[in-house]
């Protein structure tokens, strides 16, 4: 496994999804996120 660069569905911007954090999604089941960290970080604060 190597880190992949994935393009953020919301704002369109490339951010790397890393080794460690493909390891971790795979864990848990997760399929690959499709927005950057910020774009996650703001959704998150929007919902709460
Ligand atoms: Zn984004």
């Amino acid at each position: 496994m190597s880190d992949i660069v994935l393009t953020c569905k919301d704002c369109g911007k490339e951010f790397t999804f890393t080794e460690g954090e493909q390891q971790f999604y795979q864990e848990k089941g997760f399929s690959n996120p499709v927005r950057c960290a910020e774009c996650r970080k703001a959704r998150k604060q929007q919902n709460n």
